[in-house]
């Protein structure tokens, strides 16, 4: 079997007009072989039409009416299923074996025929050779749509390089939008349809240029081809052509382009590249096609840069926490009633990141998990710390991402740093931003249940930022609903935006839900908030995130105020 030949018995198709020859050659090989028999040549490709797949070898006798054994192979020459099929030819002359080996025929055997046995180790040998070579473009070649592998295809390009470091050539990476829900939506079956027909319409498109192109992982594909001018063109024409194919649904393509000539970059970080731009087309109806560029590239070397660097920058302490002031706004003055603990990279060379540059980043390879439990082990540790110094605990509410949802530690990671620092659940508040419970709303919503059955108070972070309904706060396990700052925004400008805060105010009440506005930055959009009953107010109109050390005035100014009020005997 190491020859890739197995023990199953492979049909041959002897295509001969003669009666005679036929029985003799079939009594020969049916010894070891399923042999069938055609008659000339347009009834060989007939039956071979539907039944390539099933024939290993094709003995051809070169005379033959209506359709001779030469006007046989060129018409196989020329159709890529028959071209795979071995082809060896009867002759009785010399000339005519030259003139067939030309036409693309493996080997020939002579009439009168010679022994049997040398008959059969050669149609044995022929068989074996070309089913090796098979194997061989079987790993060169992607299952399902036919196009070369990615690895066979970076070999290629290095290769072909190595001949023509000149050549102005591209490198484009082209993803189907959304085509996991193509899967779920309409079937496995039909998401390997649209595979196949984006496959079969870059092998027509490469047609009319020179290049090359392989399917990557799942719904990638990428295309090594000569520079185009048109390139949007085209892909707007590859678009319309995959619409025609596929009318059913709305298949949609983005494509991400790199121009980049220096070949001195390996292929496969060129290809990579052309993908960082087709994903910044994620979710943007308004292009298909995406350029890797200066600004691209320098994102992606940042990203690179985070990412390697994060570890080390947790255990040097370069990231740290920073603490907003939330300020209970329903009694006479605003009183401070928690902080919400947000992360800062102070890199030693880049400077102060913030995290809305490296949170996302993280976000998408798990780093998050590690950057949010130093978080809130760093919150923890800073309750226990203020609690020593001025006798009295200070809730701080840390952000817990929707990456975390899915950490099978998520309450041991908790319940560990309540324990390291003697707190109970209430003092940590966790928010949770609104868009986690959309993607898998049971399974979020189950976690958070159990994250509230512990004890800790669940907070809705970013609520109205764009994905939930008014409905949903009614059947979630929450106890603090926190409006988007993007909500808050317009309130003292525009009056639906002030009506549309009131009515979930008015929700959040009759579900008795505390409330929070955050990004409050002016005075009246405080007042405003002030009478339509919200809770709690966090923004710059109190302060911004500062550091621990800084954010003990706001302690000590309450600690004041209860002293004052203690003495007036309020
Ligand atoms: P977020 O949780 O919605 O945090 C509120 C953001 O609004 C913070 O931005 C805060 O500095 C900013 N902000 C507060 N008041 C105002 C205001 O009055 N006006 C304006 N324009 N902005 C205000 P920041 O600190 O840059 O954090 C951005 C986001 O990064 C956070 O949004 C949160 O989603 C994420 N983040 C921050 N720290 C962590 C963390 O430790 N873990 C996780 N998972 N995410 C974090
Ligand atoms: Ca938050
Ligand atoms: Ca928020």
């Amino acid at each position: 079997m190491d020859s890739g030949f197995d023990d199953r018995r492979r049909r041959i198709l002897v295509v001969d007009d003669e009666f005679v020859n036929r029985q003799m050659l079939g009594f020969i090989l049916n010894t070891e072989f399923d042999v069938i028999y055609a008659d000339n040549g347009i009834e060989a490709i007939a039956y071979l039409q539907n039944n390539h797949y099933a024939v290993s070898l094709i003995m051809l006798d070169l005379v033959m009416p209506e359709m001779d054994g030469f006007e046989f192979l060129r018409i196989r020459q020329k159709d890529e299923k028959l071209r795979e099929i071995p082809v060896i030819v009867l002759t009785t002359e010399k000339e005519a074996e030259l003139r067939s080996l030309r036409e693309g025929a493996t080997d020939f055997i002579k009439k009168p025929y010679d022994m049997p046995e040398v008959i059969l180790a050669r149609a044995h040998r022929i068989v074996e050779l070309s089913e090796g070579r098979q194997v061989i473009r079987g790993t060169e070649r992607d299952k399902l749509t036919g196009l070369y592998t990615k690895s066979y295809f970076y070999q290629y390009v290095t290769q072909r390089e190595r001949f023509y470091p000149n050549r102005i050539m591209d490198v484009c990476a082209l993803n189907i939008e959304r085509f996991y829900l193509v899967n779920e939506v309409f079937g496995r079956d039909f998401g390997d349809r649209v595979l196949i027909e984006v496959a079969d319409i870059l092998r027509d498109f490469l047609k009319s240029s020179e290049g090359i192109a392989c399917r990557g992982e799942s719904d990638w594909f990428f295309v090594y081809f000569s520079h185009q001018e048109n390139f949007e063109e085209l892909v707007h024409r590859f678009q319309e052509e995959l619409y025609r194919r596929i009318p059913e649904t709305s298949i949609r393509i983005r494509v991400g382009l790199n121009t980049n000539q220096d070949k001195e970059i390996e292929i496969a970080r060129r290809c990579d590249q052309a993908r960082i731009a087709a994903d910044t087309l994620r979710n943007d109806y308004t292009r298909s096609v995406a350029l890797y560029d200066v600004k691209l590239h320098e994102d992606s070397l940042l990203a690179h840069r985070l990412i390697n660097e994060v570890q080390q920058a947790i255990y040097e302490k370069q990231l740290v926490v920073h603490y907003q002031p939330k300020f209970g706004i329903q009694g006479g003055k605003p009183v401070l009633k928690s902080a919400e603990a947000l992360v800062r990279w102070t890199h030693p060379e880049l400077g102060m990141i913030s995290p809305g540059v490296f949170i996302p980043l993280f976000e998408k390879n798990g780093l998050i998990q590690k950057v949010d439990y130093y978080v809130w082990r760093e919150a923890g540790a800073q309750i226990k710390a203020w609690r020593d110094k001025y006798g009295i605990t200070f809730p701080i509410s840390v952000n817990v991402s929707r990456i975390d949802m899915y950490d099978p530690y998520i309450e041991a990671k908790l319940m560990g740093i309540l324990r390291e620092f003697e707190l109970e659940p209430a003092d940590l508040l966790l928010e949770v931003t609104e868009s986690a419970y959309v993607e898998n709303a049971t399974y979020v919503v189950d976690v958070v249940k159990q994250l509230k059955d512990l004890g800790f108070q669940m907070e809705m972070d970013d609520f109205g930022s764009g994905y939930s309904s008014l409905n949903m706060i009614t059947s979630l396990p929450i106890d603090v609903l926190k409006i988007d700052m993007k909500l808050i925004r317009n309130i003292h400008k525009d009056e639906k935006s002030l009506h549309l805060v009131e009515a979930i105010l008015d929700i959040a009440r009759f579900m008795s839900l505390s409330t929070v506005a955050e990004g409050v930055e002016t005075t009246e959009q405080f007042e405003l908030l002030k009478k339509a009953g919200c809770d709690i107010i966090q923004g710059w109109y109190f302060s911004k995130p500062v550091p621990a050390r800084e954010f003990e005035k706001f302690i000590e100014d309450l600690l004041i105020e209860c002293k004052d009020n203690k003495e007036k005997g309020e």
